[in-house]
């Protein structure tokens, strides 16, 4: 089943102890897409501006994304900068360019009023209300990400939004924020309040925490000897998860817990070089490698 995500588009400037890198293509919905497409039909809906043009279109083509929601817009396209320091979970902004993106308004197509899955990312909640007012009925399952921002500015646009989300999938920073809880099970119970059944917090290298009424299940973070560049690694996966969600007929706890795996698997492969680079070169055959690997690695009886 086809998956609609919606997001930023971004040229990113990085530079972590591995290396710098100027103006490389990202955004969160380049990164959830590029992963989400390994596993089903993606489109994706979001703003560009004239810098964007044909090469940088490229990494979207040849995948199973449809990018006939991508507008483009006069102006200069979302920019974003960052600096990592030895700890991969620690990053500072430099910049944020918000251009284009300032004044995007999501307008889907009418083939796209039919998706059933849906991801929110990081956005104005205003805007992600609006993508779901545009869509036909209720989709079978919605996936949200926000960040401190819009938790601190727009607390009541955020409720509203939440009211309407299935899978939440936050950082444990961001966790403790909306629930004014420290400790991540009691924040999950008062989150559960504000509407998502699932709350999926993503930890970093110290892997990702899955709570939903059945339990709590944990995924390490692939142990790797380098990470080059975490950038993306939030977005891929939830790409990784939301996708293989997608795929399937149902979503109950065993389709669950394995997206939290192929979730890992896609944020794991994310962070190997700068950018999307390792995601660009990836196939399906490396990740269905890695997932034994996550297997073996969890393996206790
Ligand atoms: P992640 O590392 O998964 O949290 O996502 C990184 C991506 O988020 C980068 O490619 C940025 O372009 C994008 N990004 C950074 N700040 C924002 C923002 N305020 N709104 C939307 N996207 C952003």
């Amino acid at each position: 089943m086809s998956l609609l995500v919606v997001g930023s588009i971004a040229f990113d400037s990085l530079e972590t102890p591995h290396g710098k890198v100027d103006r490389t293509l990202g955004g969160a919905a380049t990164y959830f897409s590029v992963a989400a497409s390994f596993f089903t039909p993606v489109s994706l809906v979001g703003v560009v501006g004239e810098d964007f043009t044909k090469r940088e279109e490229e990494i979207f083509r040849g995948r199973r994304i449809d990018i006939s929601g991508l507008e483009s817009a006069p102006g200069k396209t979302f920019f974003w900068a960052g600096r990592y320091g030895a700890d991969p979970n620690e990053r500072v902004t430099l910049a944020t360019e918000l251009n284009v993106f300032a004044d995007f308004r999501p307008k889907l197509l009418d083939s796209h009023r039919q998706a059933r899955n849906v991801f929110l990312a990081n956005i104005d909640p205003n805007l992600q209300r609006s993508v779901l007012d545009q869509i036909d009925g209720r989709p079978r399952l919605v996936g949200l990400d926000t960040m401190n921002y819009w938790i601190e500015n727009t607390p009541a646009e955020l409720r509203h939004i939440l009211g309407r989300t299935h899978v939440l999938m936050i950082n444990d920073a961001e966790t403790r924020m909306l629930s004014n809880e420290h400790n991540l099970l009691r924040a999950a119970r008062h989150i559960f309040k504000m509407g998502p059944k699932t709350l999926v917090i993503k930890r970093g290298e110290h892997g990702a925490m899955m709570v939903d009424s059945k339990g709590v299940f944990c995924v390490p973070a692939f142990p790797l000897e380098e990470v080059h560049d975490p950038t993306g690694a939030g977005d891929s996966f939830a790409g990784g998860f939301l996708g293989s969600l997608a795929s399937c007929e149902q979503a109950g706890e065993y389709e669950l817990r394995r997206a939290m795996i192929y979730g890992s698997v896609m944020g794991s492969f994310c962070v190997e070089q700068f950018g999307t680079e390792r995601l660009q070169a990836l196939n399906r055959g490396e990740i269905n490698a890695r997932y034994r690997l996550f297997r073996e690695l969890m393996h206790f009886d």
